[in-house]
Order: structure tokens, then C-alpha cells, then sequence
């Protein structure tokens, strides 16, 4: 297939670029690179496009074609958004609505689209399925929802099929240690605390040991960024037979707690982790976990990481090399 992947320097898109690639597929890049890595789409043709110029994006796609669409251009940082909402509804609702304008205008029908499990804002059942309500307690979640909804009714009114996939925590890096996670600033839990062991790391902050759970820190769902890039094609290869829209959920199903990924960091770089507990972070849910159930039987997705130790391993090996 030939796959055009707008937001593909960045974290999960470099992934899914690189998978998708190994998997004999034909990828064109396409990033304004506020936040993507030059480093990271060596490999592919890269359109730099920024999707809020909409008379750069349409002459850029102007004659092309593309089997699918795989979108990752977005600005995705909880805090940050409660702190910019304009920033958020512009980038990730106004570029997706600008992306879509001109896929149909080309003729280009089949797009996924790279959600979050932010959508659901505060858990009502032990695990998340795709029908649990949808009350987003922050901008980034809100703005997620509100391009869900958009694609939901771009389906219904147009031969347009658009699949939501809703990302638990990605975390982990490729296995050819080529790329990995790597923000800036950087505010994963996973790639803080392993460079908080490295030379020159920050100290690690702990945000907040008072929620309701059973150690009194946040629990996540991790789910390996190679796993994810996965599920994305079969997501494609799926909308062949179904057409519309559709939304997963996707994760391990497994909860750990902050403090738990912390033990599971210590085990695999052998050291004892210092940290310092701070207040909450605005926005974050106490629990996040997944049921994709929906995602193994109807994609046929099977995640090749399913510990938190592989996943951990896995990032250890990229930060060592020196995150580029
Ligand atoms: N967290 C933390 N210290 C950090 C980064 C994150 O204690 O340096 C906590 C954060 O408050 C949340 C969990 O780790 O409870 C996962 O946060 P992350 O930013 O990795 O993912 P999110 O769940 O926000 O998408």
C-alpha cells in the first residue's frame, strides 16, 4: 500500500512509519516538525507541511494518491493543553478538519486516526471498553473527542471510512534502537525516570501519592509502541470489508501503577531510582486501563510486548544509546 502518515517524525508516527515500512509498505512522511525529529524519517520521502496551511496542504497533495491515511499530527501533552486550549483545538480539531477537506477532495477514502484513551475522561468501570462514556477532563482529551465526532459524521454523510484508534500509554522503542521516544521537554513517566539514572539526568518527580488507588499513585495501561504501529494496518486492511467509521481501544489490559513502572525501571537498569513526590498534575484520571477486546477480535491485533519489564527494556536500550 502506498500510506501517507501526516505527524510521521513524531513519537508513535516514526513508529508506525518504520512498521509499516518493514512490512513492504511504500510511506510518504508528511510533519511541520514543531515537534517531530528530522532524524526519525531519514528513511522516506517527507512532505513539511503544516496542516493549518491549508493552501500548502492542498497543493502538496494535489494529484496524489494514497491507499490510506494513518494521522498522527497533533500536539498531545495533557498539561500543556490546559494550559493552551486554543492551541489544542486548533491543531489536533481545525488540522484534522483541513487534512480531511482536502482527502476528500482528492479522492483519498480510508484514514486512521491516532486518539486517546483522554477521551473517557474519569473511569466508571474497572477496565475502559469503547462504549464507556466520553467526558473528557481536559483540553487534549476534548479535542481528540471533537475529531472523533467530526470523522464519525464525515463518515455518515461521504464514501469516507475513518477508523479511531484510542492509545492507552505508548511507551517502549524500536527494537532496531533507531528511534524512540524522545520529547522536549520530555514528560513521559517511562523516559523520565530512565534518564534520571542516566549522566546529567533530572531528578524524577512523582506526581501525586494521593489518589485512590492501592499505593496512592496514577495507574496506566503501557502498551508497546511497535504493538500500536500494528494494530494501525490492520486497521487499514480491515477497512476494506468494513466501511464507515469505527473506534478501538487499545492496551494491555493491565494497570501498574507509577510506582510500579519505577520498580520495573530499577530492575532493568540496576539501579536504586531517587525521587521527590509533588503535587497532582492538573488533568491527569487516578486509573487508566484498557479493554481491547473489541481490537484482538475484530482486527485480529495480537501485541508482541506484553510486559511492562519488555517494554521497559526496550526504552532502556534507546536511552542508553543517547536518544540521537
Ligand atoms: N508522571 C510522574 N512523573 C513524571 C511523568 C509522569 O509521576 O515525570 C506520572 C503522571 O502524573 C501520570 C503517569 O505518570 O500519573 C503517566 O504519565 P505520562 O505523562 O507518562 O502519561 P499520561 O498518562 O499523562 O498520558
Amino acid at each position: 500500500m502506498k500510506l501517507l502518515i501526516p505527524g510521521g517524525a513524531g513519537y508513535v508516527g516514526s513508529h508506525m512509519a518504520k512498521y509499516a515500512q518493514n512490512q513492504g509498505h511504500d510511506v510518504v512522511v508528511m510533519d511541520d516538525f514543531s515537534t517531530g525529529h528530522e532524524w526519525a524519517v531519514r528513511d522516506y520521502e517527507v512532505l513539511r507541511v503544516n496542516l493549518l496551511d491549508q493552501e500548502m496542504l492542498a497543493r502538496s497533495l494535489k494529484g496524489r494518491q494514497f491507499d490510506g491515511v494513518i494521522h498522527f499530527a497533533a500536539k498531545s501533552l495533557v498539561s500543556e493543553s490546559v494550559k493552551k486550549p486554543d492551541l489544542y483545538y486548533r491543531n489536533n480539531v481545525v488540522g484534522t478538519l483541513n487534512l480531511v477537506h482536502e482527502l476528500l477532495r482528492n479522492d483519498i477514502n480510508d484514514l486512521v486516526f491516532s486518539s486517546t484513551a483522554a477521551i473517557f475522561g474519569n473511569p466508571v468501570t474497572n477496565s475502559i471498553a469503547e462504549e464507556h462514556s466520553k467526558l473528557p477532563i481536559n483540553p487534549y482529551g476534548q479535542s481528540k473527542l471533537m475529531a472523533e465526532n467530526i470523522l464519525r459524521d464525515i463518515c455518515s454523510a461521504y464514501s469516507f471510512n475513518a477508523t479511531c484508534l484510542r492509545y492507552f500509554n505508548a511507551a517502549g522503542a524500536d527494537q532496531s534502537e533507531t528511534i524512540g521516544e524522545a520529547h522536549e521537554p520530555e514528560t513521559h513517566l517511562i523516559p523520565n525516570i530512565l534518564k534520571s539514572v542516566l549522566p546529567d539526568g533530572n531528578k524524577l518527580k512523582v506526581f501525586g501519592t494521593d489518589y485512590d488507588t492501592y499505593d496512592g499513585t496514577c495507574v496506566r495501561d503501557y502498551v508497546h509502541v511497535t504493538d500500536l504501529a500494528q494494530a494501525h494496518l490492520l486497521a487499514l486492511e480491515h477497512m476494506n470489508n468494513n466501511s464507515g467509521f469505527s473506534a478501538y481501544n487499545l492496551g494491555n489490559g493491565k494497570g501498574f501503577s507509577v510506582a510500579d513502572v519505577i520498580k520495573a525501571c530499577e530492575k532493568v537498569t540496576g539501579t536504586c531510582i531517587q525521587f521527590a513526590v509533588e503535587g497532582r498534575r492538573t488533568g491527569d484520571p487516578a486509573v487508566l486501563v484498557a479493554d481491547s477486546q473489541l481490537a484482538f477480535n475484530q482486527l485480529g491485533w495480537r501485541p508482541q510486548y506484553d510486559s511492562l519489564d519488555a517494554i521497559v527494556r526496550s526504552a532502556w536500550r534507546w536511552h542508553q544509546r543517547g536518544s540521537r
